[in-house]
């Protein structure tokens, strides 16, 4: 079969590569870690740095599809990889998800809502944006985030400045958006074809704990109409912005059930794991189906399920307790070489005749903090 070469060499690709490989597909990575993750489960290593043009040629040599399993490829990279291979997803999709202020004027154009937002370049500009959008806001930088980082919640006009300066240190863009005091927060996963065939996964009911996902719970908790909203904004964006492959849909929904988009990926996002054992296709699966422009797989979820992550400081405590996991609990680990709290080293889904019986399952493990408020 053909090979896909996998830009970055995490879980994300690791678990695209297992799904690939049981339908006969080869892989390739690129990574500047020795036996990271995805390369455990590659044919072949090209072990450099991801802005390394010499090892994305070598990598576009051994690949007949070139595919990303992270957003901030270098812009150099990018521009080779096209030349010399063939990337389906094509680089304006990740220009646009690599940075906040192009994502939300992007989205706003094409009427999708998202908090109101205003780009800052100075500490007055920082004051004057917390006085017109009103506090609490959300300073971010633009680009590079994650799990929370380059990011202050501002309560007081006061921390606008000091939280400027803070975040211009990274030398990005910054954006300030309004605090939108959701009810809760939901994803959908929208998988659109080479050939342009959309598909959405259920909606995804994401509890953080320190701004890094927990749980993801599907079906999500909240109304029919609410879920149907979610899944036709993000079929919209898929369509919109010309997706090919995946793109993760991060959402607000308020009290009065407005659905607002919080953020995109344009990969397969860990608030879609639960459909590795839940769904009859999984993201991964459905990944490598659109970027080779195979039919897209039948989404339906198949059982109510819960994701639990673990994180390194959970490692130890499942693995002791791994005779206790519930028959219906099913573990994936990464194989990543050094467990450090924080750092996502695997997730279990657990299936069970409803969410509230997975979430009670969960808790009966007591691995995880505070698991009641989450039932
Ligand atoms: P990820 O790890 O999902 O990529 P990130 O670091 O890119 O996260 P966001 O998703 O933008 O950052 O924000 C992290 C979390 O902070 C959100 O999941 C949400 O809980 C909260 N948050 C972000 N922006 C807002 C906002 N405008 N209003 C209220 N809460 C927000
Ligand atoms: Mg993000
Ligand atoms: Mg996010």
């Amino acid at each position: 079969g053909a090979t896909i070469g996998i830009l970055g060499g995490g879980q994300l690709g690791r678990m695209m590569a297992l799904a690939g490989r049981a339908s006969g597909y080869r892989f390739a990575t690129l990574d500047p870690t020795e036996d990271c993750p995805c390369a455990q489960v590659c044919d072949k290593h090209v072990e450099a740095g991801y802005d390394n043009v010499d090892g994305a040629l070598e990598l576009a040599q051994a690949s007949d599809v070139i595919t990303y399993e992270f957003e901030n490829v270098d812009a150099n990279v990018a521009a080779v990889l096209e030349e010399k291979s063939y990337v389906p997803q094509g680089s304006e999709l990740l220009r646009i998800t690599q940075n906040r202020i192009r994502e939300k004027s992007t989205l706003s154009s094409y009427g999708i809502p998202v908090a109101p937002f205003l780009v800052i370049e100075s500490e007055a500009d920082a004051e004057s944006a917390v006085k017109e959008l009103g506090l609490p806001a959300v300073m971010k930088t633009a680009t590079g985030g994650y799990d929370g980082k380059g990011q202050y919640v501002i309560r007081k006009l006061e921390e606008a400045a000091v939280a400027y300066r803070e975040l211009a240190k990274a030398g990005t863009e910054i954006i300030i958006e309004q605090f939108i005091p959701f009810t809760v927060e939901i994803s959908v996963i929208a998988a659109r074809s080479v050939s342009g065939e959309i598909k959405t996964f259920p909606v995804a009911e994401n509890v953080h704990r320190e701004n890094i996902l927990h749980l993801s719970i599907v079906p999500a908790r909240i109304e029919q109409a609410i879920a149907e909203r979610a899944e036709e904004l993000a079929g919209t964006i898929a369509e919109k912005l010309q997706v090919v492959g995946l793109i993760a849909v991060e959402m607000f929904v308020t009290e009065d059930g407005h659905v607002l988009v919080n953020e995109l990926a344009p990969r397969p996002h860990n608030s879609g794991h639960y459909t590795m054992d839940a769904c009859v296709t999984s993201q991964f699966e459905q990944h490598i189906r659109a970027i080779c422009d195979l039919p897209l797989g039948e989404t339906e979820l198949l059982s109510p399920v819960v994701m639990v992550n673990v994180l390194g400081e959970h490692l130890a405590p499942v693995l002791d307790k791994i005779e206790k996991l519930p028959p219906s609990a099913k573990l994936h680990l990464y194989g990543k070489k050094d467990s450090k709290p924080k750092r996502k080293m695997g997730h279990i889904n657990v299936l069970a005749g409803s969410v509230e019986a997975a979430l009670s399952k969960i808790e009966q493990l007591q691995i995880w903090e505070q698991m009641k408020e989450d039932m």
